[in-house]
C-alpha cells in the first residue's frame, strides 16, 4: 500500500512514462508505477548499498524484473543514454540535496520532459533551481499525512526566462494561488516557529549576524502573512 505522499507523486507521472526514481529506497514508488500500467519501464537509482538491496528484493518479489532496472549509483547518475527516460522523481529528501542531484546530472537531462519532485523541507530551492535553468512550474501540491505536510513541483522544460516573485519562490506559485487548507497550516507553522525563534534570539548579543537573522526572518513573516491575509 503506498503512502498518499507517493500516490500523489505517482499522479503527476504521464502516462507511457520512462521514469527513473532516484533515492527510491523499498522501490515502492516504480513498483507501483510499472505494476498499475502507469510507466512503460523505471530505473531506481539508490546511492546506498541498504536501501539498493531493498530495492532490488521489492522488484524481484512484484516479478517486475524485466521492467524495472536497480541500480546502485548517485543521482542521476542511475541514468543510461539508452533507458531513454522521460521522467524524473525524486521525493523524500531535503530541497537543497534534490538541487544537488539535478545540478550534478545536468549532462543526464537529454529527453527528460518532466521532473516530479517532492522535497521534505525547503522547497524554495528547488524553484530557485528552476528559475536558473529554465524549467516552469506546471503544477503544484500540498498534501498532509500523520501530520506532516508535504510540497510537490512537477517541472517542465520552459523555452521562455523563468522568474519568481519572493512569495511565489517561497510559498510556490500554484499552491499560492490554491491557497489550501495545508498550505495555510503549513504557513503558520512556519511563521510560528520564526517567531520563536526571534523571541529566543531577543535575549543573546545582538551582534550584525544576529541582527540579519533576525531582519530576515521578520521579512519572510511579513511576507508569509501578507499572503495568507490575502486568502481571507
Ligand atoms: N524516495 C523514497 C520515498 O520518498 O519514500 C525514499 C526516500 S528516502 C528518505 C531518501 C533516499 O535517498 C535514501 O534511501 C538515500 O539513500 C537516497 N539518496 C540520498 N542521496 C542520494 C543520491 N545522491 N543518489 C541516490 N540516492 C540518494
Amino acid at each position: 500500500q503506498l503512502s498518499i505522499r507517493l500516490a500523489r507523486v505517482a499522479s503527476h507521472v504521464p502516462k507511457n512514462s520512462v521514469v527513473a526514481d532516484i533515492g527510491s529506497d523499498h522501490a515502492y514508488l516504480p513498483c507501483y508505477l510499472v505494476s498499475q500500467g502507469l510507466a512503460e519501464r523505471a530505473v531506481a537509482g539508490e546511492v546506498v548499498k541498504g536501501p539498493y538491496e531493498s530495492a532490488k528484493k521489492q522488484v524481484i518479489q512484484e516479478q517486475l524484473e524485466d521492467k524495472i532496472a536497480v541500480r546502485l549509483a548517485s543521482g542521476l547518475e542511475a541514468i543510461h543514454q539508452e533507458d531513454g527516460i522521460t521522467a524524473v522523481t525524486i521525493a523524500g529528501m531535503g530541497g537543497p540535496l534534490i538541487v544537488s542531484i539535478l545540478d550534478q546530472g545536468k549532462d543526464r537531462m537529454a529527453g527528460i520532459e518532466r521532473l516530479i519532485l517532492q522535497p521534505n523541507v525547503h522547497a524554495l530551492a528547488i524553484r530557485e533551481w528552476a528559475a536558473a535553468n529554465q524549467w516552469t512550474v506546471i503544477e503544484e501540491e500540498i498534501i498532509k499525512e500523520n501530520n506532516k505536510i508535504y510540497e510537490i513541483i512537477v517541472l517542465e522544460p520552459s523555452n521562455q526566462p523563468v522568474t519568481f516573485t519572493p512569495a511565489e519562490l517561497l510559498m510556490g506559485p500554484v499552491l499560492m494561488k490554491e491557497g489550501s487548507e495545508a498550505f495555510r497550516e503549513k504557513w503558520q507553522r512556519e511563521s510560528a516557529q520564526w517567531k520563536n525563534i526571534i523571541a529566543s534570539i531577543e535575549s543573546t548579543e545582538q551582534t550584525l549576524e544576529i541582527v540579519e537573522k533576525k531582519h530576515e526572518l521578520v521579512g519572510k513573516i511579513q511576507l508569509v502573512e501578507e499572503v495568507l491575509n490575502r486568502e481571507n
